[in-house]
């Protein structure tokens, strides 16, 4: 009976047939202890105590807890500061450049791609929705992560992007490369190819439908669209469109889809519809603009002048309270220099370090549907826990410093 690990006066009274509710709580996985815990639903908490069992959160205490576990972290004086598990909504895992073959994609998968997937979790990233990418070399990748048998951050993916006859990126990203035209994308010149392709990417089990609606000078046909969206719907599948004018976007959000995976980065929203229909049609958008920030090594006077539009229309966007989601659009580039451009150009738009936090944790949960499992550090959610050197509250290169990366209860990363 040991391996129960019943405590002697349970044993007894099992013997008696005369069990009551035992006093103290059966052995946990791991205890954190007097640590700062930003819950990442609105509250911080001072030498609390967080308890995993089971890859979930057992208990959020405010003070410490008698609990017996495996793994016990205790952070008192350390500085260090439990928040929830970073979450990126708008990834591509493996990048294009090189890979023209199924070989070349192989190899990739063999021999960089494990070394990707742990810059990701040393970045604090947990979660990651992948927006497009080979497929199905991707959805074989998403099982084994989640079987256990790849070390990575939790994977959601769209699989093929679904674009216009000689849209992006088979003309911008891929234009050279007729593998990856064909391996990433489905080029839908008709409305009857839309929905048999969204019919094939709903029974390979994708978590979203990746339209490109417009980009680079190249509009997909609204039958087309509308076909995506109707077809889409009769699965329950989420629509993600990318857009880049306020003209296309309000189109697309007037074809009825889920999210914009990023905000109209070209023109201005104001003395336009579409924040109002954006509000209407609670569509949910991707931040997504950390590339073209002050936080971009490259950043040039061209680049400023298109970023102050951009910011403008994410003020507009946060002003109307539409949920705006953390995503790097992270394509082969480190991680933690991706997340950090990303947090400086959403200080530059004028979020403040809580806003930033709650973006890229609970509210990317919300935007992925996903904030039942994830997004905060409360009981019954899985339990993705970062841990970093200092306060991010009061500096935000805090999330620079990271210690401890934990998923699902399991701790990947420990530099303490
Ligand atoms: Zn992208």
């Amino acid at each position: 009976m040991n391996h129960l690990h019943l405590r002697p006066a349970v044993a007894l009274c099992l013997l008696a047939g005369a069990c009551s509710t035992p006093e103290v709580a059966p052995r946990a996985d791991l205890v954190v202890t007097n640590a700062r815990v930003i819950t990442g639903a609105g509250t911080v908490l001072e030498n609390a105590s967080v308890v995993v069992s089971d890859g979930r959160v057992r208990e959020v205490s405010p003070a410490a807890v008698a609990t017996q576990a495996d793994v016990v972290m205790d952070l008192s004086g350390t500085g260090y500061t439990v928040l929830p598990g970073l979450i990126d909504t708008h990834v591509h895992l493996i990048p294009s450049g090189g890979i023209d073959s199924d070989e070349a994609l192989a190899r990739y998968v063999e021999e960089r791609l494990p070394g990707r997937l742990e810059s990701f979790l040393a970045s604090g990233t947990t979660t990651i929705y992948d927006a497009g990418d080979f497929w199905p070399t991707l959805s074989d990748i998403r099982a084994r992560i989640a079987a256990g048998k790849l070390r990575g951050p939790r994977l959601f993916a769209v699989g093929l992007i679904l674009t216009a006859p000689g849209g992006h990126p088979a003309s911008t990203i891929c234009r050279t490369n007729p593998y990856c035209q064909k391996a990433r994308m489905v080029q839908l010149d008709t409305p009857a190819l839309a929905r048999e392709t969204v019919d094939k990417l709903a029974r390979d089990g994708v978590n979203g439908i990746k339209v490109v609606h417009e980009a680079a000078g190249i509009t997909m046909s609204r039958e087309v669209l509308d076909a995506v969206v109707a077809q889409a719907r009769v699965h329950g599948i989420p629509v993600d469109s990318h857009n880049e004018t306020v003209a296309s976007s309000i189109e697309a959000v007037e074809a009825g889809v889920t999210r914009l995976v990023h905000p109209p980065r070209f023109g201005r929203v104001e003395g336009t519809k579409f924040v109002d229909l954006v509000v209407d049609r609670g569509v949910r958008i991707a931040a997504t603009v950390g590339s073209g920030g002050p936080g971009n090594a490259k950043y040039t006077p061209e680049m400023a002048a298109l970023f102050e539009v951009l910011k403008a229309n994410v003020q507009a966007i946060r002003g109307r309270n539409v949920l705006l989601s953390f995503g790097t659009d992270n394509a082969g580039g480190d991680p933690a220099e991706r997340v950090w451009m990303e947090v400086q150009a959403l200080q530059d738009i004028g979020l403040s370090p809580e806003q930033i936090l709650a973006t890229m944790t609970r509210d990317s949960a919300i935007y992925l549907g996903r904030d039942k499992d994830l997004g905060t550090i409360a009981e019954g959610k899985l339990a993705d826990l970062l841990i970093v050197a200092g306060n991010p509250l009061e500096e935000l290169s805090a999330l620079k410093n990271v210690r401890v990366v934990v998923k699902d209860g399991a701790v990947l990363v420990d530099k303490r």
